[in-house]
């Protein structure tokens, strides 16, 4: 199966899925998006209300900022997968149980193998948890560790940093130093950069295409 494949069956079972109590609350699951080749792939907590009424990850508030955060980092939505570690959106926006996290797993877990990201961003500590369990986010966050072999970069929330001004100015910083952190990630994983149409090597092979006609 191909990654577009996995993530579409992916999606397609998560609509149906009946596992844990959290399809009760739900109006439309939010299994994530993005492409299948992203490069980084965010993780937060849960859908929220405006998410489990459109079933598209990050598009209330807190998404905002999160657009506004990508561009600190000279990225677009369309760029980077995003997606929650519960797919159903927990009632009244309470935190998920860590037994519903644990039986969401399967489907993040199928959701990473498939796009296999050079970076994970987490977003708040119950993606954190999965990663680095016991870390303090306030100690640990915008610091890239190599987990498995995956590279990790966990964040504070976007809604947390909405709620608490004080924590704005360190999730701006954590997202500026994205283009490097993803430099050397890339360089760790001896990967080479994604072919951007935008870049002067993919430009430069269509210029000669062209002049071949
Ligand atoms: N907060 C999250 O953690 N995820 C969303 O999709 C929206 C808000
Ligand atoms: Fe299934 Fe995850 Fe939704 Fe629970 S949160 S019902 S495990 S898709």
């Amino acid at each position: 199966m191909s990654a577009e494949e996995t993530l579409a069956q992916v999606s397609k079972e998560v609509a149906i899925c009946e596992k844990c109590v959290l399809h009760h609350s739900r109006k439309k699951a939010v299994p994530g998006e993005g492409p299948a080749d992203a490069e980084i792939m965010f993780i937060g907590e849960g859908p929220g209300f405006y998410e489990n009424e459109q079933g598209r990850p990050f598009v209330g508030a807190a998404g905002k900022f999160l657009d506004e955060l990508l561009a600190q980092a000279g990225l677009k939505r369309a760029d980077v997968w995003i997606t929650n570690v519960v797919k159903c959106r927990p009632p009244g926006n309470r935190d998920p149980l860590p037994e519903e996290v644990a039986t969401c797993n399967q489907y993040l877990e199928r959701q990473i193998n498939a796009i296999a990201p050079s970076i994970i961003i987490t977003l708040g500590r119950h993606s954190m948890g999965k990663f680095m369990p016991g870390a303090k986010i306030s100690s640990v966050h915008g610091q890239m560790r190599k987990v498995g072999d995956r590279y990790v970069i966990p964040m504070f929330h976007p809604a947390a940093a909405l709620h608490q001004a004080s924590l704005k100015p360190a999730i701006l910083a954590d997202f500026a130093k994205l283009p490097n952190l993803l430099q050397e990630a890339r360089k760790g994983l001896g990967r080479a950069e994604k072919d951007d149409e935008n870049s002067n090597a993919s430009r430069g092979d269509d210029a000669q295409q062209l002049s071949m006609f």
